[in-house]
Parts: C-alpha cells; structure tokens; sequence
C-alpha cells in the first residue's frame, strides 16, 4: 500500500480547497481504514468549507460525507466489518450509543456525534478512516458512484418526508430541486405522493418532471406561492424544504396545509421569522431532520438497490474541486456531482 494519498483540505474558510499530499492514517482500535471509490459533494461541504455555521470544523479538514469505497485495513478489535466489504462514511461519522437519543434509535442527535467531513477527515481524499459500528453497507448491486449520493441526500430526504408525517396520496412540495431535492421527488414519488417540486430555476424545475414531479412551480414567479397552495389544492400536507436559503423557508410554511408539516433540512445560515398568528392559527407543525439513522440508512439504499431510486451524477476528479464548488455557490450544477476516484493510484 503507498504511504501518502491526495487530498482536498480546507486550510482557511472561504478561501479555495487545496490539494495536498497526506500520510494515509492507520486503523486505532476499533477503527478501519477505507480506500475511497467515489464521494458526493453535498452544499453542506460548501457550508463547512465557508465557515458558514457557529459550530465550526477545525482546521485544517478534509470535508466529503458521501464517501462510498472498500475496507482495506481494520483496527484491533473491529467484528462488523471485514476486509474487501463496501461501506460508505456518511455525515453520522459515529454517536456514544447509550445516550437518551442512542437508546430511542435517534443516533442523528447524540451530543457525542462526530461528523464526516466536519469534525473526521471526510471523503475527499483517496483513504479515509471509519468507525464500523455506523458505516453504511452499500448493498452488492449498487453502484458506488450512484451509492455516493445516497448516503446523505437520499437518506436526508427519505427521512425527511417520513418526518412530515404525510400519507400516501397526499401532496408533499420539494422545495429546492438540486441534490438533495432531485432525489427527494423519487423518493416522493415511490412513496406514493403527489409531489410538487419549486426551485427558482426553470432548468431544474424541467428536470424534475422528468422526474416524475406532478406539479412545478418556480418560486421566483409573483404569486408563486398562491400557484402552490392552488395546485395542491390547499397546501400540501407536508413540504420539505431543502433550498439553502431563508426565503424558501418562509415560502415552505405559506404552502403547507392546515394541519400540515413543514420539514426543515436546508441549512442556510441565519434565521427567519415564522408568522406566529398562521402557524398557531391552521395548527402547522415546523419541525427539523437531520440526515438519518442507520435504520434509515438501510432503508434508503434498498429503494436504490432496488432501482426505484437514482441518482444523476456527473463525475469529476478531485482536482476539480474548487471549480466543482463554484458551481454549487452558484447553481449551476444539475443534481450531483461525484468525485471519481476509480482511476486513481
Ligand atoms: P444544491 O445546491 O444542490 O441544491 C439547492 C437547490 O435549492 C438548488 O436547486 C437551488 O436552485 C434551490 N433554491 C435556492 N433558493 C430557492 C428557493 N427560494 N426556493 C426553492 N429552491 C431554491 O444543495 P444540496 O446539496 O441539495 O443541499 C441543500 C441544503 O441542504 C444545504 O443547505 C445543505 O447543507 C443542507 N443539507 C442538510 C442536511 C440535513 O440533514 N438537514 C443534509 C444534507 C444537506
Ligand atoms: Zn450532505
Ligand atoms: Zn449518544
């Protein structure tokens, strides 16, 4: 095995990622080391590489949390996985497990988690390490660079639209219909829904029919949100708002139904005002989602495995990072892009 590996690291906030070379970490006890095939760039990256949250990754950091590729090297100890296996290190680098939120199976919000690519070297980066008791298994037949995406975009909007609490039949919006959003109108879909998409660009909002989205709407139209609440015939039952951007915030409450859920998993920062007289007044319920649990996690990569569910990816190299990173500050990435690692060394 070489010593060193290529890396993308943020060493200053704001500033472009750089490519370095690393000494390939080994394995402590209970650890395992992963040879990366592929990883997703989710807006949270973006997010982590600005700075743009009060809690902040300590520099320097490899950021990537859709990271999908084999275990190479297990620490002493280690009885979940073995050599060879396909695992993906997502966002929920690892949690305490006998906490409160632990015991109830809601791992996502354990004060002891740590987080891939944030507070653990992520995935841009050709090795990386895991902890096997929270890595995802990626099943045989799923492709590693349609895996990558699913890790947190698929699993953050399936959890997502299980937490609006909607039923089958019943309108959900899509709110923002980039990475994550294009994968949550096919979960959506499969789920039974009646799936609005709304984005402020009218490419995406094309691509999302094809999709398989019912309805689109673009917010940036006046009176776009009376179109939404028209068309779903009195606000949806649930929205899930995954739009960056406070305004969508604001927007997402205004479509939801009476009696409905607004779910909030952008993470612009910042807040927003919510008008407390419509929420209290049509009974709405504003709640947050955090990526998901493992349970999730195997949920989410059956419909994949199953073929119910894809990601459209566009690959890159790793080299590519900086220019990758523009596009997602600027939109200008259709759905996913995922670094390649499968022609390096
Ligand atoms: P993305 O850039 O790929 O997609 C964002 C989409 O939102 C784009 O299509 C953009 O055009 C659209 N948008 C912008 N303003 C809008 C508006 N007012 N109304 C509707 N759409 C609008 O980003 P992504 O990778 O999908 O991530 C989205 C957000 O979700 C980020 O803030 C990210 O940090 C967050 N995130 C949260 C969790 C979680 O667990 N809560 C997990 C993953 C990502
Ligand atoms: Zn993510
Ligand atoms: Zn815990």
């Amino acid at each position: 095995m070489p010593k060193t590996m290529h890396v993308a690291a943020v060493e200053h906030y704001g500033k472009p990622l750089v490519l370095q070379e690393w000494k390939i970490p080994q394995p402590g006890p209970g650890q395992i080391l992963i040879k990366t095939e592929a990883c997703g760039v989710c807006h949270t990256d973006l997010h982590a590489a600005k700075g743009d949250w009060t809690i902040k990754a300590k520099l320097p950091f490899i950021p990537g949390h859709e990271a999908i590729g084999r275990v190479v090297a297990i620490g002493a100890g280690v009885k979940a996985v073995k050599e060879g296996d396909r695992v993906g290190v997502p966002w929920l680098h690892s949690a305490c497990g006998h906490c409160e939120h632990c015991l109830a199976a809601w791992e996502t919000v354990c004060a002891e988690a740590e987080f891939g690519g944030y507070t653990k070297n992520g995935g841009f980066a050709e090795y990386l390490i895991a902890d096997p008791n929270y890595v995802a298994h990626i099943p045989a037949n799923l492709d590693p660079k349609l895996a990558g995406p699913l890790i947190c975009a698929g699993i953050t909007t399936y959890k997502g639209i299980k937490e609006t609490k909607a039923r089958a039949g019943e309108w959900v919006v899509i709110s923002g219909a980039g990475g994550l959003g294009h994968l949550g109108i096919q979960y959506a879909k499969v789920m039974g829904f009646q799936v609005c998409a709304v984005d402020i660009d009218d490419e995406k909002l094309a691509h999302a029919k094809t999709l398989g989205a019912d309805l689109t709407v673009n917010m940036k139209n006046p009176g776009a949100v009376e179109e939404v609440v028209k068309g779903t015939n009195g606000g949806a039952h649930g929205v899930l708002i995954t739009a960056p951007s406070l305004p969508a915030y604001k927007q997402g409450v205004a479509m939801t139904r009476k009696r409905g859920t607004c779910v909030l998993v952008g993470l612009p920062p910042g807040d927003f005002p919510l008008p407390a007289f419509d929420v209290a007044t049509n009974c709405i319920t504003v709640r947050g989602s955090f990526v998901g649990t493992r349970g999730d996690m195997a949920e989410t990569l059956d419909f994949g495995a199953r073929g119910l569910v894809k990601a459209d990816i566009e690959l890159q190299p790793l080299s590519a990072i900086n220019t990758i990173f523009d596009r997602l500050e600027h939109g200008k990435i259709a759905s996913r892009v995922v670094i390649d690692f499968s022609n390096a060394a």
